[in-house]
């Protein structure tokens, strides 16, 4: 986020709790989806958002659900949501250090991502998954010291490579850190193994088994080594925006069909048609690549 922060979303514009809920069921129901991620934004700041992982949880067929978080505010709420059906958690941690933390942030809740975390894990949310980014010069340095206190806590970390959706447009693939960096840093103390050959589908994480194993880590390699001809990933935005890619540059508008009184039979359609315009992939590698407009803080990951 930007220090001057981001302007919000007016409420109209943001799809209600109900609206929410029915458009989960005709993407479960009509479309076939199986897995269903709340991001955000924070989704924990939303008031309804235990009541709508319960919602879901009863849906026919019941999908596998969810959650990608700060961490903020997490040990007030894991309990709750695990009752209601959440089944599993990723929460964005980038150091070890308070300070750094603070730097990155703005903010001085280190702490509480911490008592997140742990509280995810007491709530029986298995397994916890830790998102990490690397940047150059910020926290870089600290790959194996976050990959021990990891498995020392029984979380599963993954780190993931920056992609060019920071508000500030300040992305530059030459002072990105690699894959490959990262898992030399890595290597300069643990064994490193890859997990069950190297096809790994549509899940983004590249793992490795970690000094011979049960524990493992994941590497995200978005940029330089894309997986998008698996995605097999929608995104509906908070607004009711389908987006077909991460890195769209255009969304297809559902909350005015949905509040002109569509159907789900044409809502199910306006969803489909969207996502069979999808482009092969994130366009990244495309020297006239243009990053979106929304930052990732208002798409979700
Ligand atoms: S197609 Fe887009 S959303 Fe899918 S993996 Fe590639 S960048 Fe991500």
């Amino acid at each position: 986020m930007p220090e001057e922060g981001l302007q919000w979303l007016a409420k109209p514009e943001l799809l209600t709790d109900d609206e929410i809920v029915r458009m989960v069921r005709i993407a479960v129901t009509d479309l076939g989806v199986r897995d269903v991620r709340f991001t955000g934004g924070e989704p924990l700041l939303r008031p309804g958002l235990v009541g709508i992982v319960r919602a879901c949880a009863a849906l026919e067929p019941r999908p596998t659900l969810s959650l990608t978080t700060n961490g903020i505010g997490l040990s007030r709420t894991a309990a709750a949501l695990r009752a209601a059906g959440l089944d599993r958690i990723n929460v964005s941690l980038d150091t070890l250090s308070p300070e750094v933390f603070r730097t990155l942030t703005r903010r001085n809740r280190h702490h509480d991502v911490i008592a997140g975390l742990a509280a995810a894990r007491a709530a029986g949310l298995a397994p916890v998954k830790v998102n990490t980014v690397l940047m150059r010069g910020v926290n870089d340095d600290e790959a194996p010291e976050l990959l021990r206190w990891a498995l020392d806590e029984g979380y599963e970390l993954r780190f993931i490579e920056q992609m060019p959706l920071d508000a500030q447009h300040g992305w530059d693939r030459d002072g990105m850190v690699t894959a490959e960096e990262i898992l030399a840093s890595l290597r300069t103390r643990f064994a490193l193994t890859p997990e069950g050959g190297a096809e790994r589908g549509s899940a983004p994480a590249e793992r490795w088994l970690v000094d011979g194993g049960p524990a493992r880590v994941g590497v995200i390699a978005s940029v330089t080594r894309p997986f998008c001809r698996a995605c097999d990933r929608t995104r509906l935005t908070a607004d009711g925006q389908v987006r077909d890619c991460l890195f769209a540059r255009d969304e297809t508008d559902l909350r005015t069909a949905l509040r002109a009184g569509a159907d789900d039979a044409e809502i199910a359609d306006r969803w489909k048609t969207a996502m069979w315009g999808k482009k092969a992939g994130s366009g990244l590698d495309d020297p006239a690549f243009l990053q979106p407009d929304r930052p990732m803080s208002a798409i979700g990951g």
